[in-house]
């Protein structure tokens, strides 16, 4: 089965359509690691095609703030604005979906699911100290999350008295997962990369070779950012689009 592995959409529906585009025809199934909204101008319609299209979505800390299930206390006073308009600006039965998203881990064919990591839903793993904490409860498997917006992740292994890791930088060529070798994939942001690249990021998961591929892929940037001024949401969302941060 060849999976489509999205995660942080942000409400940018530009992005999602161009990620679409560039990934038709080379993947069985869709899989979502949560943040389908906040920060982007079109939350309803971006909702409304993963409510249709993706079975197995897991929430992520900006789809918990858009529908009222926690509150935006640890939120940057920009994050805070564009989730409360989000929270305004969704149908009441977009909400209601994002209210019933499920909390990660979840498991699927052969790997996991998490948004932040698999001891806490709203937990950053930016450099490989903060993935040697995962190694005991992952070990010998791959985990797919989200919520840095940086695509590439962290292999970790058992080097006798301790654990070791490394960064997995997002080649052009494929990454092989070795049978048993623990590795923790981010496919990137679909909506708002903070990587210092533009374009959308995501992946593509085969599980009978076991080969991962990195994908960015360029969207109407203007058409975006163009709708995030428009609706009166900080246009500080729409400068950081074009600088990948
Ligand atoms: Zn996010």
């Amino acid at each position: 089965m060849r999976y489509l592995i999205l995660s942080d959409i942000h409400a940018n529906w530009e992005a999602l359509q161009a990620v679409l585009e560039s990934a038709a025809g080379r993947y069985d199934h869709i899989v979502c690691l949560g943040d389908v909204v906040g920060y982007g101008a079109d939350p309803n319609a971006v909702t409304d095609w993963v409510r249709g299209n993706v079975r197995e979505v897991i929430r992520g800390n900006h789809d918990k703030a858009c529908c009222g299930l926690e509150d935006t206390i640890t939120f940057n006073p920009v994050a805070r604005l564009a989730a409360e308009w989000t929270m305004n600006a969704l149908t009441a039965e977009n909400r209601e979906y994002l209210r019933g998203l499920v909390r990660g881990p979840l498991e699927m064919d052969g790997f996991l699911m998490v948004h932040g990591s698999v001891l806490d839903e709203d937990e950053y793993l930016i450099d490989p100290y903060d993935a040697l904490f995962q190694f005991p409860h992952v070990e010998g498997r791959l985990v797919f999350f989200g919520h840095t917006h940086v695509q590439g992740g962290f292999l970790l292994w058992d080097a006798g008295d301790r654990a070791e890791t490394a960064k997995t930088k997002p080649s052009r060529d494929a990454l092989r997962i070795a049978q048993g070798t623990t590795q923790l994939i981010n496919p990137g942001s679909v909506g708002q990369p903070r990587d210092f690249v533009w374009q959308a990021g995501y992946a593509i998961y085969d599980s009978e070779s076991r080969l991962v591929e990195f994908q960015r892929c360029s969207y109407d940037l203007a058409t975006a950012q163009q709708k995030i001024r428009d609706a009166g949401l900080p246009p500080a969302l729409a400068d950081r689009l074009a600088l990948g941060r």
